[in-house]
């Protein structure tokens, strides 16, 4: 028997999302607990992968199975697919085991032909409702299917309005509709040289065939990488049967949340429209009303509405999102799955659940995406600046946060201006899925049209971009990139202010301020600190940023990155003076003059971390990326000097390396220049028995030794490090206790870790250059090719911003049982940029490492993702 590719939503339930999608499992659990669902079929995501695999087509044991439960659903619904006087229609939707809105589309109507509308216009005796399916199903089937543009379609829709003088389409009539639907098909005919097709099944097939490749377009792939989706997931299709809002003053269509999705308040929150379908009420065609007010409009319909959504609450322990349609006074529930929601939603949400008693402190947990908390993280508005300004109008509060930016038009524009530095403002006359670049590089995003469920509001707040929508007061002109609101106008480039919390917009760039921890947000890090196992450092080279990261939960430093210090603009000549030196003499000279300021760093970040374990890292980059490269500064620093021109010119051109990412950088400076390495030893120790002084701080520097491949290296800048450090402490007669470490960032050094291991206290993966050496793509030059490989799915993301676990990861696994088995007590760490991606911590706290380290703003992020790697994988 081959294998089963298509369910009935009678045969499914929640927990095979996998194989249904999560909607077609979401329908099928929602079937099981007999609630009003229109039933249907999902084709699963293994056919999807299948017609991949066979090479864009889908198997005849697939269509065979696709017909068969056809077959049921006209038994169900007691009609028939293709009848000429009273079809069964369906619907045909697209449905991954993750939402990704707007990404797929929806063909809704389908089994319409020239032929059974007059059927159905007869049957229902509404002739404007068949009308206008068929208008929507051509409209819909052209545009996904056949990729014949909208806007063609809108326009004749337009133009019908205009002259009928009518502002709606729920004001045009039924033989307005059939002259829509007879100029639709004229469309269709010009564009693809046929006749609409008429043959239901046809239509079917080809929709499944959309989906499926609509798993693929470039939208798609782009939200797959920002969201971490492996591309061989693969949609399942759900084909549904049709229920009606377009019925008439009876029938409407609505979206609903069980929790507000903005501020996470436990109330219903939702719109809906009378007599409309589909994504009407998303696309913002009319000013949806508040699915409170259904309540009045029909008060029976409200009730069973409300205790479903109670229902599928409790049921599900999370926040709905619910799509529905009344058809003739019946209430049909087409979809639910968990909602989208803000950062502070989402931890309001998680914490009253719990206080509700709805969920324990652990399932609370795995309710907040740790990449969405980097939106608490941003700053907001400075309060006394915000007084003074003076609000130019007022939008729906679609997506908080504060964002200040100069003002673009298009997707395209706003990317150009983010890559040229600018913090950017995306302002649309409404959004849709082509505009997902342009989100994505936008500080904050503002429409004219559309409400708290459009396009713009539902990604924005995927996102944690700030967004204001539906300002109607505003004249766009999206051709000419200008704008006018309350008098004043705005071209490309000028500066506005959106407060996505009040939906406040202002005429002017605010100085905006940073956030701080508390209630909820505090209260939910406790429970993830009281779980994980893994400790949270941070990478922070000056005071300032440790203290952020302190305050951002951060239990040590994991990487000061000592260069940083180098390129202060007061030390660079300084630091050029040595590296040009001639002689080891004056280098030492040079050094010398380098000791305090280094040992002045050092006491920063020692008093900043007030006793915390700091792990400081020797000089790491080739010397040569401290020297000036232009000859008007080379002239310059020849003569500051006191040499000439042509021979600094000659030392900087003999400082060149082709490559320098492997060239002489790392340990291997210090095995050429030990002085430098007895430098900043001396300066670290120094720093640590003054500050242990003064502050009585227990301090135990460790010192990091990078870009070691082999362990005689190791051992010989070890030998330099152990001899100052003892020396030091010799001299001011304390007593102080400090550790030697290295990097595991060169794959030898990962296969060689046993050795290694057994002169070094500490191993801390630099998984930025582990990375890069082990593909053998540097980091600078990587970006410029990745496109690429995305694009043809050879990578699915960007393995310097997540660990490949399988070939650097498994570098890192083989080094750390090594490391363990000549060294057992061995203290393992990450300080690769990995160390504040959600899914390489959890790669981190599986293999056992003791700590991650990463940017300050990452902290929390890293708390939250070391807390759910236990909670799923207690170790
Ligand atoms: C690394 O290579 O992962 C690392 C942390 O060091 P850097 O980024 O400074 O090379
Ligand atoms: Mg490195």
């Amino acid at each position: 028997m081959s294998k089963k590719y298509v369910y009935m939503f009678s045969e499914g339930d929640a927990s095979m999302r996998n194989l249904l999608g999560g909607k077609g499992a979401n329908l099928a659990e929602m079937t099981k607990m007999g609630l009003p669902i229109p039933q249907g079929f999902t084709v699963t995501t293994e056919a999807c992968n299948k017609y991949y695999e066979d090479g864009e087509v889908i198997a005849g044991e697939v269509v065979e199975q696709i017909k068969a439960s056809l077959a049921k659903l006209e038994e169900i619904a007691g009609k028939k697919f293709g009848d000429s006087k009273n079809p069964l229609l369906v619907s045909v939707r697209s449905g991954a085991r993750v939402s990704m809105p707007g990404m797929m589309d929806t063909i809704l109507n389908l089994g319409l032909n020239d032929i059974s509308v007059e059927g159905i216009a007869e049957s229902t005796q509404n002739p404007r409702f068949a009308y206008d399916s068929y208008r929507r199903f051509i409209q819909m089937f052209s545009d996904v299917v056949m990729e014949i543009a909208k806007s063609k379609f809108e326009k004749v829709l337009d133009e019908m309005k205009e002259s009928k003088g009518v502002k709606y389409d729920s004001e045009l009539t039924a033989e307005d509709m059939k002259n829509v639907v007879a100029k639709f098909k004229e469309i269709y005919k010009a564009e693809k040289g046929e006749d609409f097709p008429q043959d239901p099944y046809a239509q079917l097939m080809a929709a499944v065939r959309a989906v499926f490749r609509s798993w693929n377009n470039p939208r798609a792939i782009v939200y797959r990488r920002m969201n971490d989706i492996p591309s061989n997931w693969g949609t399942a299709v759900n084909v549904q049967m049709m229920v009606f809002g377009n019925m008439g003053e009876t029938s409407g269509t609505g979206v609903a949340f069980t929790r507000n999705p903005a501020t996470g308040d436990k109330e219903i929150f939702g719109e809906y429209l009378i007599n409309a379908q589909g994504e009407d009420v998303v696309a913002g065609i009319r000013t949806p009303k508040s699915i409170k007010t259904l309540e009045e409009d029909m008060p029976e319909v409200y009730k069973q509405f409300m205790d479903i959504a109670n229902t599928l609450e409790k049921h599900y322990k999370d926040m709905q999102d619910m799509e529905f349609t009344i058809e003739n006074g019946k209430l049909f529930f087409l979809q639910t799955r968990s909602g989208k929601r803000t950062a502070k939603a989402a931890l309001k949400i998680a914490v009253d659940m719990v206080d509700e008693g709805l969920i324990n402190e652990e399932e609370a947990l795995l309710k907040v995406e740790p990449k969405q908390l980097d939106q608490l993280l941003h700053p907001t508005f400075d309060a006394d600046a915000l007084k003074k300004a003076k609000p130019l109008g007022k939008g729906l509060p679609a997506s908080p946060g504060a964002a200040a930016g100069k003002v673009y038009f298009t997707a395209e524009d706003a990317k150009n201006a983010k890559e040229a530095g600018e913090r950017v403002i995306l302002v649309r006359l409404e959004t849709s899925p082509e505009d997902i670049e342009g989100m994505v590089a936008a500080e904050g995003i503002l429409t004219v049209r559309g409400g708290m469920t459009s396009h713009a509001a539902v990604v924005a707040r995927g996102m944690g971009t700030c967004c204001v929508c539906g300002l109607g007061e505003i004249k766009i002109n999206e051709e000419e990139k200008y704008f006018t609101l309350a008098g004043q106008t705005f071209h490309e480039g000028d500066y506005i202010s959106l407060d996505g919390s009040t939906g406040n917009v202002y005429g002017e760039d605010i100085p905006t301020v940073k956030p701080e921890i508390t209630g909820n947000f505090a209260r939910f890090m406790e429970w993830a600190d009281k779980v994980r196992k893994l400790k949270v450092r941070t990478n922070a080279d000056t005071p300032k940023d440790a203290k952020t990261a302190v305050e951002f939960g951060a239990e040590g430093i994991g990487l000061t990155r000592t260069e940083h210090m180098f390129f202060e603009e007061d030390r660079i000549p300084k630091v050029r003076k040595m590296i040009l030196a001639k002689t080891e003499e004056e280098r030492r000279k040079a050094l010398d003059a380098l000791l305090p300021l280094q040992k002045g760093d050092f006491i920063g970040i020692f008093e900043a971390m007030e006793g915390r374990p700091v792990t400081i890292r020797l000089l790491d980059p080739p010397l040569h990326e401290f020297l000036p490269h232009e000859d008007d500064d080379i002239r310059e620093l020849a003569k500051d000097m006191g040499i000439t021109f042509e021979e600094l010119k000659a030392t900087v051109v003999s400082l060149h390396e082709f490559n320098p990412m492997m060239g002489h950088r790392g340990c291997r400076l210090a095995v050429s220049y030990p002085e430098i390495a007895e430098m900043q030893t001396r300066a670290i120790i120094e720093a640590a028995i003054e500050v242990k002084k003064n502050k009585g701080y227990d301090i135990v520097p460790e010192i990091m030794i990078p870009l070691v491949g082999e362990v005689k290296e190791l051992k010989f800048v070890k030998s330099v490090v152990v001899k100052t450090a003892d020396e030091v402490i010799k001299e001011a007669g304390v007593n102080l206790t400090y550790k030697v470490g290295t990097m595991i960032e060169i794959p030898r050094a990962a296969v060689t870790a046993d050795q290694i291991a057994e002169e070094a206290e500490f191993f801390s993966f630099g998984t930025n250059d582990l990375t890069q050496m082990t593909f053998g793509f540097s980091r600078d030059d990587a970006g410029k090719f990745l496109e690429d490989y995305y694009e043809k799915q050879i990578y699915d993301f960007d393995p310097f911003a997540k660990l490949d676990q399988t070939g650097v990861g498994e570098l890192v696994k083989i080094a750390t049982e090594k490391g363990r088995s000549t060294r057992p007590d061995i203290k393992l760490g990450i300080c690769g940029e990995h160390g504040g991606d959600p899914s390489s911590v959890e790669f981190c706290h599986n293999i056992g490492l003791d700590y991650v380290s990463c940017s300050p703003y990452r902290v929390p992020i890293a708390r939250l993702a070391a807390a759910q790697a236990q909670v799923k994988n207690p170790r």
